[in-house]
């Protein structure tokens, strides 16, 4: 579809709401050009929690991480965009070119790619796990410390010490429960959850059955082995007392520094520090042209859920089209 390789719409990054980008335009009979920075699609869905339930994305009452990847897959490649694997998005530039201003973007490995507009789903960017505040934590990776839970199997019959207080952390408490061994310690440093309270009352109803052990306010302050984790000393941050946990797998799971990355120099306008500020009804930037949608986009009121990157993506796709062709905003319908 795309002619001296222009094509309509470059969409950057391919997690959910890229990928509903990339069905929305395609739907309207844009030509589109995925470009990916991860050698795989998914974004964070598949990256970070492929064997995760998923409750609240819509029309799915209970969807597992990687089966909604396969069928947003599905969905957003359908109408067959070009799609570049293992690429990062580096600069963005303006030309003209035949009179037509259009919009160029490299990455590391090559480009110019040319578009007529830019849909940015880019979610955190690079993203980085936070790491604990131990003394050489990094010398225990591969040795026992994980960031991710990407395979449930990685953790049969372990004894798995989680740390954390957000969604992750619990999630995982309440995931590996017929995989791990009994009990699963779940360190956090404060007495109170920010996890789903359903979620929090799952774990202490666990706790009753010696399924889980909850240690707050706790703080891991020592990892032991030799060449492989074999326990921690995790201190009560109140009274000061310390304890050794038996630990054969530390998950910590503490989320993630987040940055644009390059994009942060394309004069875009942010909201807060990690997000490009959009117009809402429009899911423009302050560039125009150039829009953005899902966990990347921000503006007062956010909520980063995949429901909401994917109707971004829809209102971002059909505000590309109709300033492509000039014509008027409309939804058009999917039909036989
Ligand atoms: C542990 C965890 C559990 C979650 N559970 C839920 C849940 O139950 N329900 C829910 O609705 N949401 C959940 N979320 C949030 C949800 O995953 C995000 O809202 C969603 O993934 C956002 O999709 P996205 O496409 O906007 O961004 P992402 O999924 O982050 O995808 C962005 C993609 O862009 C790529 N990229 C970034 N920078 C570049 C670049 N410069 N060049 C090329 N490619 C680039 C990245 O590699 C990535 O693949 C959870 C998140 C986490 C971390």
């Amino acid at each position: 579809m795309s002619q001296n390789g222009v094509v309509d719409i470059t969409i950057l990054g391919a997690g959910p709401s890229g990928l509903a980008a990339a069905y929305y335009a395609g739907h309207r009979d844009a030509s589109v050009r995925i470009i990916e920075s991860l050698e795989q699609i998914g974004g964070q869905v598949a990256a970070v929690y492929p064997e995760k339930h998923v409750f609240d994305v819509a029309g799915h009452p209970k969807i597992q991480g990687q089966a909604l990847v396969e069928l947003c897959t599905e969905q957003g490649l359908q109408y067959e965009p070009e799609v570049l694997l293992g690429e990062e998005v580096q600069t963005l530039e303006r030309l003209n070119e035949n009179g037509e201003e259009l919009l160029s973007v490299t990455t590391d490995k090559g480009g110019p790619y040319l578009s007529r507009a830019l849909i940015i789903t880019a979610g955190h960017g690079a993203f980085e796990p936070r790491k604990l505040g131990v003394d050489d934590i990094d010398a225990w990776e591969g040795k026992g410390l994980h960031y991710f839970v990407r395979e449930k199997d990685v953790f049969r019959d372990r004894t798995c010490v989680i740390v954390g207080g957000g969604d992750s952390a619990l999630d995982w408490t309440l995931g590996l429960q017929d995989t791990a061994k009994h009990p699963i310690a779940l360190v956090h440093r404060r007495d109170n959850f920010r996890a789903l309270e359903t979620s929090v009352n799952e774990a202490k109803q666990l706790e009753t059955e010696g399924r889980v052990k909850i240690l707050t306010p706790y703080e891991v302050r020592e990892v032991h082995g030799d060449g492989h984790i074999s326990a921690v000393t995790v201190e009560n941050t109140q009274s000061g007392e310390t304890e050794q946990v038996e630990c054969d797998a530390l998950i910590t799971l503490l989320g993630f520094h987040s940055h644009l990355g390059a994009i942060a120099d394309w004069d875009l306008e942010l909201e807060g520090k990690r997000q490009i500020k959009i117009d809402p009804t429009s899911c423009e930037t302050n560039l125009p042209r150039v829009y953005a949608a899902g966990d990347v986009a921000g503006y007062p009121g956010k909520i980063t859920l995949i429901t909401i990157g994917m109707g971004e993506a829809a209102i971002a796709a059909n505000n590309a089209v109709a300033a492509i062709r000039g014509e008027k905003v409309q939804p058009k319908y999917s039909t036989d």
